[in-house]
């Protein structure tokens, strides 16, 4: 069994459905779960959606329509004939969004959040799908929310992985026991036992692919992106970037959790665990070996950068001189994690506790004011975060020139630097 994850990019227009359906013919004969998010940038869309009609911020109507267009428009072009039964399917589909739209919005925003946003992955396969038997790839659709079960944290869903395991073995591996082929099914969205949809975070389809790599004991996970595979740092705030060809485990899940945004934080661990391959590969270059993320103990040959921008500074001391305490860690330390505030990296000093935190409006004002109770903050905003993975003092120097560094914080593989422009 191989799964394959296809995001958004892979599947934004009909050039890019065509090109998937090529890709699943380098496989011929292959058990392959595939697995799909919402087309382009849909899920942002119908965010907007949800608040429109949760918020009244904009016509919900009018931006469901722009949605409806939007994969019309890919319909037409995959499927002239609209006599195809898929035609239907899919406008039935949309009058489920019509009617959740109708409705009075539910005390728990984000309980209708991913009654909304979920539609987006459920309308993808269903194109997906279709293509593909019409292409001669043939398939099966499968509903990932009878599989996947999550508690009643909506938004952001936390696995059941017992029952998870049960589902997988009852419905999918008991199929996959008789049949050979394909399933094409959801990324990014989860059932509760009460038959409601969730969705497991932003982003989360990779985390997806691994959760059914690790039921099904999948022998390889591969990530299909529109980049050649793992680059030691974002080219978007980097000009010399390089392919990594293998990575270990946990280098992987340092990258990630430092903020690499090739990679969902969650979707390594569970294929550790059962020492499953990833890959990341280019859909457009299908046939380029890309990146193998796997165990190998080897640390990476260059050193890897991630970026942050947008970060806040704060230094936090006690009104009163005293020292920063094991009690004041933990006051602050309760803040953040009520307030959902992610430290990005932290330094502590007799009488100062420093830490980078994303700049986010909706959070910060608040809590400075809570801090200001019991603390003296100075904060500094505008600043840059930057770790490198595997640093030497060479590459500190080169990503520091023109910048003023206000926080240093050095692990042995790692080192952190808070900088502002000079
Ligand atoms: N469609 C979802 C999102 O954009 C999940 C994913 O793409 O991984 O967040
Ligand atoms: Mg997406």
């Amino acid at each position: 069994m191989k799964i394959f994850k296809f995001g958004g990019a892979s599947v934004k227009d009909a050039e890019a459905v065509k090109n998937v359906a090529n890709i699943l013919k380098y496989f011929p004969g292959e058990n392959i779960i595939v697995v799909v998010s919402a087309m382009g940038k849909v899920t942002n869309a119908l965010e907007r959606l949800t608040d429109a009609f949760y918020y009244k911020k904009e016509n919900a109507e009018e931006v469901l329509n722009e949605i409806r267009k939007y994969h019309q428009q890919i319909l037409d072009q995959l499927f002239p004939d609209r006599n195809h039964p898929v035609h239907v399917e899919i406008s039935n589909t949309f009058v489920e969004l019509d009617w959740a739209i109708e409705e009075d919005p539910s005390p728990d925003y984000n309980y209708d959040y991913d009654k909304i946003v979920s539609m987006g992955e459920i309308i993808s396969t269903k194109i997906v799908s279709a293509y593909l038997n019409e292409a001669g790839v043939d398939n099966k659709w499968w509903d990932v929310r009878g599989l996947i079960q999550t508690d009643n944290a909506y938004r952001e869903g936390n696995v059941d992985w017992a029952l998870t395991q049960y589902l997988v073995d009852r419905h999918l591996n008991s199929y996959f026991a008789n049949n050979k082929g394909i399933v094409v099914t959801q990324g990014f969205l989860g059932g509760t036992s009460e038959n409601f949809t969730t969705t497991l975070g932003r982003e989360g389809s990779d985390y997806t692919a691994a959760i059914l790599a690790y039921t099904t004991n999948a022998e390889s996970v591969t990530i299909w992106k529109d980049v050649p595979g793992v680059l030691n740092a974002d080219p978007k705030w980097f000009d010399e970037t390089q392919k990594l060809e293998q990575i270990s485990y946990q280098d992987a899940i340092e990258l990630a959790y430092y903020g690499a945004t090739v990679i969902h934080p969650k979707t390594i661990k569970p294929l550790q665990n059962k020492k499953i391959p990833l890959l990341v590969k280019s859909f457009l270059h299908p046939e380029e070996k890309g990146t193998i993320i796997n165990d190998v103990q080897s640390p990476l040959p260059v050193p890897s950068f991630i970026f942050k921008i947008n970060q806040v500074l704060l230094s936090i001391s006690p009104k009163d001189f005293s020292f920063i305490m094991e009690h004041n860690l933990s006051e602050m330390f309760n803040l953040f994690a009520e307030r959902q505030v992610k430290v990005n990296v932290m330094q502590n000093s007799a009488i100062s506790f420093s830490v980078s935190i994303d700049n986010d409006e909706r959070k910060l004002p608040e809590l400075i004011k809570t801090l200001q109770k019991d603390y003296k903050v100075l904060y500094n905003e505008g600043l840059e975060l930057i770790t490198i993975r595997y640093y030497d003092q060479a590459t500190i120097d080169r990503v520091t020139v023109g910048k003023v560094i206000l926080l240093e914080v050095k692990s042995r593989y790692t080192v952190q630097l808070v900088v502002k422009n000079a």
